[in-house]
């Protein structure tokens, strides 16, 4: 079997960069192993374009975010079905100094496409504290994660070009332009392989810097807010009555276990948020692809251009994927030039190892 790329790993990286490769006409094989862990399976999903304490805009948000809608619009149409949700981020203000700080910066033009200009707080009253007032941001909204990868999952499954399977970088034979792998000979190889990519052989020469975290699900009866309200941490509602609520950031002890002292940080800081009682029903852990620079990790092997990498997606993985796998596939494609920031090139001075037999 023949293919212009085999995809391996299928968290969002992998089935985003699938189907825009798919799209431009190209033969892809994704495969995935399902008995690793994956970032995605974990994810709120939301996508945010004004983040952190100083609502600072997210990295190239002006090209990302009317991409992004219309990326998963384009595949909701296609095949008919569901799985993102535009909605706006509700962000109470703490105190009376913040509102001021805010409000001034609504006068950003930088900013101002990203704030709603009316907000209805009675709305939140019942629910959330927000003595202050609040502020909403909007271009925003949730990707159903798991339910995107399945429908993707099953594309591919249709076309035959799908397999729950491991890569081992072993079994990867490379030559002549070409790789090989259990009787599929493709062009390139790409590792959409998330926080696993440390462990990778031919990539784990990047800089990392996995972030551990944690989430969790909690019956909230009667809750009426649609929004996502975000203060320090963030409710989604992705359910009658039913809510995410994350997320905890650490850098030690990075493992995929659920943690006693994750779900107290994060039951104690809603309930300065939350005016209602809740009961938690679920805890996830996750380990986020993130890098030194905090920049993604996209592009070819400097020593074997047959295997590429799509990945250090860190905490942005839903916004950034869809511009990202564009530029990618315009520069595998087209011969374009890869965003200077996410190139992998910026570290080829890193790369230590010696290839035996560059391809
Ligand atoms: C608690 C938490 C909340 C988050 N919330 C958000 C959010 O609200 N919005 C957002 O944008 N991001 C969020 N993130 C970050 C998001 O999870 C990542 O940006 C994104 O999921 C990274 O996707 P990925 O495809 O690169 O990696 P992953 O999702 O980890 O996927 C990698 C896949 O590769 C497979 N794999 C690995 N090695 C192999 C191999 N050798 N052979 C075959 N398959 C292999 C694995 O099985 C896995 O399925 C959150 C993360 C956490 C932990």
């Amino acid at each position: 079997m023949t293919a212009d790329f085999l995809i391996v790993g299928q968290g969002v990286a992998g089935s985003i960069l699938a189907w825009t490769l798919d799209q431009r006409g190209c033969s892809v094989i994704l495969v995935n192993d399902p008995a690793r862990p994956s970032a995605s399976a974990v994810a709120a999903g939301i996508v945010n374009p004004l983040t952190g304490r100083k609502l600072v805009r997210t990295w190239k948000a002006d090209e990302l975010f009317p991409f992004l809608h219309q990326f998963y619009r384009h595949i909701e149409q296609t095949l008919n079905v569901r799985f993102f949700h535009p909605k706006t981020i509700y962000r109470p203000f703490r105190s009376m100094a913040e509102k001021t700080a805010y409000e001034s910066l609504t006068d950003n033009p930088a900013i101002q496409p990203y704030i709603a200009n009316a907000v209805n707080h009675a709305l939140y009253d019942q629910f959330i504290n927000n003595p202050f007032g609040g502020l909403e941001v909007t271009q925003a909204g949730w990707l159903d994660v798991n339910e995107f990868i399945r429908i993707i999952k099953g594309y591919f499954i249709q076309k035959n070009q799908y397999a729950d399977i491991s890569v081992k970088i072993n079994e990867l034979v490379f030559s002549d332009g070409k790789v090989e792998w259990q009787g599929i000979s493709a062009k390139k190889v790409i590792f959409c392989d998330g926080a696993q990519l440390g462990e990778n052989s031919l990539f784990n020469w990047l800089p990392y810097n996995p972030v551990k975290g944690e989430i969790i699900t909690a019956v909230v009866p009667d809750y009426a807010i649609t929004s996502i309200v975000n203060q320090g941490l963030f409710i989604l509602p992705i359910r009658d009555g039913l809510v995410k609520i994350g997320a905890t950031y650490s850098w030690h002890d990075i493992d995929w276990k659920t943690t006693g002292e994750g779900r107290t940080f994060l039951e104690t800081k809603v309930r300065d948020i939350l005016k209602v009682p809740f009961e938690i029903v679920a805890q996830q852990a996750g380990i986020r692809p993130s890098t030194k620079d905090r920049r993604p990790f996209i592009g070819l092997h400097p020593a074997r251009a047959t295997a590429g990498v799509f990945g250090g997606m860190g905490t942005k993985g839903v916004s950034l994927a869809p511009y990202l796998a564009e530029q990618f596939s315009r520069h595998l494609l087209d011969g374009e030039d890869l965003e200077p920031e996410a190139n992998i090139s910026r570290y080829d001075s890193l790369l230590l190892h010696d290839l035996d037999e560059p391809a």
